[in-house]
């Protein structure tokens, strides 16, 4: 299998999701009939709890006895892409392995094919759960309302199934002690009625009454509920149906609302005639309201008891097939609280739980009366607006969200600060359903957080291409590393004293013949999220290592080589061997190799990052600080990082002109870093005006369109060419 290369073979191995290259088995038709394992990789080996050894040689229904439980039929998937040369997609249950899994299938050559599986079973679950629990607790509400006795099992199970105190289950029981059943009957020809003792007593009447009128009874029916008790009566008398109703009765003595059922029958004369209802009555007010409980418990969140997601769900359906009528608008909010799982972590879930309370309080300060704000699990809460007109409307209301985080929250004398992140889609402009709705309002509070959290952002469709583009981008990075899809650009960076070139910053490019030409703003964010960066960060550093080497040894000059590397990078147990290798590997000069970092190695892991910028000073390494003065930038910074360089950032350079020259931010530090004795670096530098403030402020190191763009390495040729002829001059 000489297919996979030593490097592809590292990162097949080393991959977050199982991989498996498999040779389709065909009849003598050419129909696919099963498929042989030839390469597995570790990730395979843990998501499956099979070894390697016992799969490889083996075919997937020998690996997999139970092939037929599966629902989807994988040979014929995977036979397709082997035979046709097509890449396919696919989400998939799997049975075996009780997981959702995300396929992709390549054919490298005919009749094999690789597939890459991920497990998207949480996030399938998170779905599901969704529709599930809807399903459930309407399911619940049906039964509960179809008979007393069941609804008193019921009762029981929900019990359980919340841990209600168990104080109110006492007070049912001794309600059924206490209870009695009142009889009654009502004369039809008369219309007047008669109840027994029990019944007076539930209807609160101290004194023994006469027979009443029917209808004087009714007065004592609670409004809402006479229609209804109305009705049942007269499909009794007219269809002899028995009766069987809840209503609730006010009572005479003390006006309190007590639930009754009322069972009756009709009774009829020889000739089949109606003469007399009776009936009997009891007192149904506990199980009621523990029946409310459960409906309330089924549409509120335990914790904070704002309405939950199946409520909100049943809202918003609702608001969206009434905005049609009155011809507006209804607006959802996405709220998510920003880095919530790191205080859950650190100060422990009951604080966590408490802090959900206090924030659950604080947003519900800001809703007007008919904004419905609910908690959709964990530290996501959703916000729902109707009758809007105008999106602008919901800005004033955001506003006001994000002002009651500006104080910290009080949990057990900590003191925790905190922000959110809100998205906002409007109906029926951003998502005609439910569903796509939650989805993009989901979109574009992602979109907030990822622009630095503690913001809004409003839902356009952009996001949308964008998320799409994105995912794709990311599902072609492990294709474009196998394929050699990546490029070095090398821009040229110049000592202005003496108008020496001074080496070379290696920028990545990416030549994709799906994607086009991308730019690494592009790629390399998303590489750093889902992990890759490691992979093409270390394509990158023995690349540019032979490219240093190459220029001092076939030009004979001895020019620096600067690597970008991220902090993701940086943070592997093993880089200081991987640029050891890269170094032996190439043989570049240590002195000429430069390793580019950012503040962003210092955030999570000061004294860890530290520790290896010294590990690669030792080597011989030059190590730079790039784009200095954009983040978390401190000059205190300056003293302890193990830096020979400063790149300051184009953005100072850019102030230059616009600013009169009073730009004293640059000089400022550019004194202080001479003081520490730091090279300073000016990168972004585009015209003659930023030059000439450069140097009058001491910084002789140029990177920038004025002099290069980045380019190719068939263009460095000449790059240095032109640089030896100056120095021969
Ligand atoms: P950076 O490290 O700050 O690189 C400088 C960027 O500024 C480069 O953009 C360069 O083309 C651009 N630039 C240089 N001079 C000028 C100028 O005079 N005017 C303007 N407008 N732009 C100038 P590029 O190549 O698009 O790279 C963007 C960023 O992507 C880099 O910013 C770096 O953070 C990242 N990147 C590039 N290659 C790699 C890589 O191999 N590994 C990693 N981890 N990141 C890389
Ligand atoms: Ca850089
Ligand atoms: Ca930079």
């Amino acid at each position: 299998m000489g297919y996979f290369g030593e490097f592809d073979k590292s990162i097949i191995e080393n991959m977050i999701s199982a991989f498996i290259y498999c040779k389709i088995i065909t009849d003598e038709k050419g129909t696919p009939i099963d498929y042989k394992y030839i390469k597995v990789n570790k990730y395979y080996e843990s998501y499956t709890g099979l070894s390697g050894k016992n799969v490889i040689g083996k075919r997937f229904k020998e690996v997999v006895p139970k092939s037929e439980d599966e629902k989807f039929n994988w040979v014929e998937f995977y036979g397709n892409v082997a035979l046709t040369g097509k890449s396919a997609y696919t989400e998939q249950f799997s049975k075996t392995y009780d997981k959702w899994l995300q396929v992709k299938a390549y054919c490298p050559r005919e009749g094999f094919f690789v597939a890459i599986y991920t497990d998207i079973t949480d996030f399938k679950q998170k779905e599901q759960d969704l529709i599930e629990k809807n399903h459930k607790f309407s399911q619940l509400y049906e039964k509960i309302v179809d008979s007393e006795e069941e609804l008193r099992q019921q009762v029981e199970e929900v019990n359980k199934m919340y841990t209600i105190v168990t104080e109110s289950e006492n007070k049912l029981k001794r309600s059924q002690e206490l209870g009695q059943i009142g009889n009654w009957e009502i004369d039809l020809n008369t219309g007047l009625s008669w109840g027994s003792e029990v019944c007076d007593r539930l209807n609160g009447f101290n004194e023994k009454q006469q027979k009443l009128k029917h209808k004087d009874f009714l007065r004592y029916v609670h409004k809402e509920d006479r229609e209804n008790l109305d009705k049942a009566f007269n499909i009794l008398v007219k269809g002899n149906k028995k009766m069987d109703v809840e209503y609730r009765l006010i009572r005479a003595d003390n006006n309190k609302v007590i639930y009754i059922n009322s069972i009756a029958e009709l009774e009829l004369d020889s000739k089949g005639k109606p003469t007399r209802i009776l009936g009997i009555s009891r007192d149904i007010t506990n199980v009621k309201e523990k029946e409310l409980t459960i409906i309330h418990m089924a549409y509120h969140d335990f914790l904070t008891d704002l309405p939950n997601r199946s409520f909100f769900i049943d809202k918003l359906k609702n608001a969206l097939s009434l905005s049609g009528s009155k011809n507006s608008k209804v607006a959802v909010i996405f709220l998510d609280l920003d880095n919530f799982k790191k205080i859950n972590d650190t100060l422990g879930h009951s604080i966590g739980d408490k802090l959900l309370i206090k924030v659950a309080e604080r947003i519900s300060s800001c809703m007007r009366k008919d904004d419905i704000l609910a908690r959709l699990g964990g530290d996501e809460f959703s916000v729902l607006i109707e009758n809007v007109k105008n999106k602008d409307e919901i800005i004033p209301l955001i506003e006001k969200i994000n002002t009651v985080f500006e104080d910290p929250f009080n949990i057990n004398n900590n003191l925790i600060n905190l922000t959110v992140s809100m998205g906002i889609s409007v109906y029926p402009d951003d998502g005609q359903t439910v569903g796509a709705l939650l989805k993009n309002a989901d979109m574009a509070m992602y979109k907030a957080k990822y622009l630095g959290k503690d913001t809004f952002m409003l839902f356009n469709i952009k996001m949308k291409e964008e998320l799409t583009r994105k995912v794709k981008i990311e599902s072609m990075i492990p294709i474009a590393l196998k394929n050699n899809e990546f490029i070095l650009y090398y821009q040229p960076q110049y000592e202005t004293k003496t108008g020496k070139l001074r080496g070379f910053e290696a920028l990545i490019r990416w030549n994709s013949p799906e994607l086009g030409f991308l730019n690494p703003l592009e790629f390399i964010s998303i590489a750093e999220e889902s992990g890759l960066i490691v992979q093409i960060g270390e394509w990158v550093l023995k690349t540019a290592a032979i490219m240093g080497k190459k220029i001092s040894e076939i030009y004979d000059t001895q020019v620096m080589m600067s690597v970008n590397i991220s902090p993701i990078q940086l943070k592997q147990k093993n880089f200081v061997n991987l640029v050891i290798e890269a170094i032996s590997n190439s043989g570049i000069n240590p002195k000429l190799l430069e390793l580019e970092v950012t503040e962003g190695v210092l955030i999570d892991s000061y004294d860890n990052s530290i520790e290896i910028l010294n590990k690669l000073k030792e080597i011989g390494i030059s190590i730079a600080l790039d784009d200095f003065g954009t983040g978390y930038s401190s000059l205190s910074y300056l003293k302890k990082l193990p830096i020979n360089v400063l790149k300051i950032d184009k953005c100072f350079i850019d102030e230059i002109e616009s600013r009169d020259n009073e730009n004293t931010f640059v000089e400022t530090i550019v004194s202080l870093a001479h003081k520490l004795n730091i090279e300073t670096l000016a990168e972004g530098v585009e015209n003659e005006e930023q030059l000439k403030y450069l140097e009058k402020a001491q910084c002789y190191t140029i990177q920038g369109y004025y002099f290069s763009k980045p380019v190719p390495e068939s263009m460095i040729e000449g790059i240095i060419k032109r640089n030896n002829d100056l120095l021969k001059a």
